[in-house]
């Protein structure tokens, strides 16, 4: 069905339908005398009849075929734009969904699926090194119980803090588990390993964190081990779990590395 047309339509046809009226009468009056005839009555009326009814509906068909068309292909561009930044917001929130997904809410660090995946694919590489750190907080059950579970959520976002800010650019780290943290350091070697976890473990311990004008008292242990690449990220992690487990058991706030009695470290 055809809808209305348009003025644009109407002038531009009736400028056509004259235009195609005045050469038809123009090539009457022209070539009817010089075919030995004479440009009037009803032959000269045919000449103006005939474009009135033949080009008046056709361009004004055509003219309403052409503005349909533009119209159709303005709406398709725009269509085609709202699809595209459509496609960018889905993009920007598939990254931030992604992003959410891989990251531990309460400390801003990634999570312990997200952190091993990044062990796991340092396991995997070729040549260099690669240390793990475990860090858990020190009798955190007692934070809890004396201050209260709110107190214990900022210590631990206190702690994520200080790893972020001893770790720099030069590793990775998540919240593995409740209060226990791990640190991926690539390329690390047990000096610059032990250097991280003891200003880790310095930072958290000298951190001061109060509630109610009362010190709520904080450390960390520290288990480290560490693996020439490729190895076996269980074996890696089974190690550095004994370490930690050492590191509790000698009385806490401490380092414990594998290996040589001179690569341990200890620290009150
Ligand atoms: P240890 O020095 O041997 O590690 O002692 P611990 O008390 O830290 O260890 P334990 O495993 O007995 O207790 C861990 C506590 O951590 C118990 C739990 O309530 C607390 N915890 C775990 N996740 C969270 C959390 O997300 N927020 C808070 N506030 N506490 C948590
Ligand atoms: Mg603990
Ligand atoms: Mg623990």
């Amino acid at each position: 069905m055809m809808s209305s047309i348009s003025r644009k339509t109407a002038i531009k046809s009736l400028i056509a339908t004259v235009a195609s009226v005045v050469i038809s009468v123009s090539i009457v009056l022209l070539l009817v005398p010089i075919l030995g005839g004479h440009p009037d009555g009803p032959g000269f009326w045919m000449s103006v009849l005939c474009p009135l009814v033949i080009a008046g509906p056709a361009s004004t068909w055509q003219f309403h075929q052409q503005e349909q068309i533009a119209r159709a292909r303005d709406e398709l561009a725009s269509t085609h734009r709202a699809l595209d930044r459509a496609h960018r917001e889905l993009a920007d929130l598939h990254t931030a969904l992604s992003e959410r997904a891989r990251t531990d809410a309460l400390t801003g660090g990634l999570n312990r699926e997200a952190l091993l995946g990044v062990l796991a694919q340092h396991s995997h590489a070729e040549s260099g090194t690669c240390a793990l750190l475990l860090v858990d907080a020190d009798h955190f059950k007692r934070v809890n119980d004396r201050f209260g579970h709110l107190v214990g959520d900022e210590a631990l976002r206190l702690i994520g803090r200080a790893m972020a800010v001893c770790l720099g650019n030069r590793g990775i780290w998540g919240r593995i588990g409740g209060e226990e943290f791990a640190i991926v350091l690539p390329g690390a070697d047990s000096v610059s390993a032990l250097d991280i976890a003891e200003k880790l473990r310095l930072a958290v311990f000298e951190a001061g964190l109060t509630h109610q004008g009362l010190a709520v008292p904080l450390s960390v242990s520290i288990g480290i081990a560490l693996r020439r690449s490729p190895f076996d990220a269980t074996d890696l992690f089974r190690i550095a779990d004994a370490n930690l487990y050492r590191a509790k058991n000698d009385g806490r706030n401490r380092i414990a590395v594998e290996g040589a009695p001179d690569l341990r470290y200890r620290s009150e």
